[in-house]
């Protein structure tokens, strides 16, 4: 038995729409799908602009260009997140501060931006521009503080939402909760596009700056003239003929991650030394990935485990590395700043792992699992150190 750490779930609807752009010879930057696709994920995190780009990547790039962020600006994010949200910072020419997680979600910690904003504040300067929110493991962070603090200072509210589709903050959905909300459709996030990311947001404004930055920024009045520096992240119609057909299944691949993690948390339970991923009482995840951590009275270190699973066919992820651990940042020379210590995020990226979380796992998968994982563990009688 081999059981992947994630797979997406394509079936015909899917071979209908990307089909249709293939007959119909729409297999470019322009077409029906792209328009339905982007106001149809716009409507579904609860606001009105969609521009679809050809990454997640590319969006969060996107995003922060649009709100002016460049040479000289610092952005706050934590520092436990996909290298892409730093990098996005860092292509702007802009300089990240990284920031420690919140030890129950691993969300950022609300305390450590306020700590360093008062700090700031308190030197006289003001480089904060904006704070880039992750939305970590499809755990929604928590946004009205995190809102307030953004408000109180002044700064752009960015969301990193690619691994958090359809995840609610008390009753609102991710991505519609900043000023720009930031998505990816890789392949094993929770609808796909097999590459693509999208930009969402209410502000009629910034929608029509992306849409411009996006596609080689021509003037408004006079194509092939050009006042400001543009790029090419256009997604393909064939992407987002994908997508749409995703999109009409999103809430079906929710129930399927959210049945997942019950499923795991009852199989799970009762071995010691195991930190399941739990849900604030304001929170729907969408448990993106099934993210738990092995403490000490488990026996087996967080690698030692994910090696023996792995000789039982069973993939898992660790954590990210922790930006602040990047060699690119910390000796590389790319401009960055610690606001540490990091107890949090060092700790969890030693001890977390993601067990199979793919939208075709079967609830027999789930039990082999966690089968593996009772038998790996101390209360099986394994000796220490094994
Ligand atoms: C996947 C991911 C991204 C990047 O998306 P790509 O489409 O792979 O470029 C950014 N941030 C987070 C948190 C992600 O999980």
């Amino acid at each position: 038995m081999r059981i992947p750490v994630n797979e997406p779930l394509l079936g015909r609807d899917e071979l209908r729409l990307v089909g249709d752009c293939i007959r119909s010879n729409w297999i470019s930057s322009q077409g029906r799908y792209l328009k339905e696709f982007e106001e149809g994920f716009a409507a579904y995190c609860g606001v009105a602009h969609g521009i679809s780009v050809t990454s997640g990547t590319a969006a969060l790039h996107l995003a922060l260009l649009t709100l002016g962020i460049g040479p000289g600006d610092e952005v706050l994010l934590p520092t436990l997140t996909m290298a892409a949200s730093a990098f996005a910072v860092s292509y702007c020419g802009a300089t990240p501060v990284f920031l420690d997680s919140e030890a129950e979600t691993w969300n950022i910690d609300p305390e450590a931006a306020e700590g360093y904003l008062r700090r700031q504040a308190k030197s006289g300067k003001k480089k904060v521009k904006a704070l880039l929110v992750v939305h970590l493991y499809g755990h929604p962070a928590d946004m009205d503080r995190l809102r307030e603090i953004a408000d109180r200072y002044s700064l752009f509210l960015v969301e990193d939402a690619a691994e958090a589709h359809g995840a609610e903050y008390k009753g609102r959905r991710c991505g519609g909760l900043g000023d720009l909300g930031c998505f990816s459709f890789y392949a094993n996030k929770i609808i796909t596009t097999g590459e693509g990311g999208m930009v969402v947001t209410d502000n009629p404004r910034l929608a029509d700056k992306a849409r411009r930055l996006k596609d080689l920024a021509h003037s408004e009045h006079q194509r092939f003239l050009h006042t400001d520096l543009g790029y090419n992240y256009r997604m393909t119609n064939l992407q987002a003929a994908l997508g749409l057909a995703q999109l009409r299944k999103i809430d079906r691949h929710i129930r399927i991650k959210r049945r997942l993690a019950r499923a795991y948390a009852q199989e799970l339970k009762g071995i010691p030394g195991l930190r399941l991923p739990t849900e604030k009482p304001w929170a729907f995840s969408v448990y993106w990935m099934y993210a738990l951590t092995v403490e000490e009275p488990f026996g087996l270190s967080r690698d030692r485990l994910m090696a023996a699973l792995k000789e039982r066919g069973v993939e898992t992820r660790s954590f990210f590395v922790p930006m602040h651990q990047q060699p690119v940042y910390a000796q590389g020379g790319l401009p960055c700043r610690r606001f540490g210590p990091y107890p949090v995020a060092d700790e969890a990226s030693q001890k977390g792992l993601y067990l199979p979380s793919g939208l075709t796992l079967t609830r027999a998968q789930i039990r082999y699992v966690a089968e593996q994982l009772r038998l790996l563990s101390p209360i099986h009688g394994r000796k220490e150190g094994k």
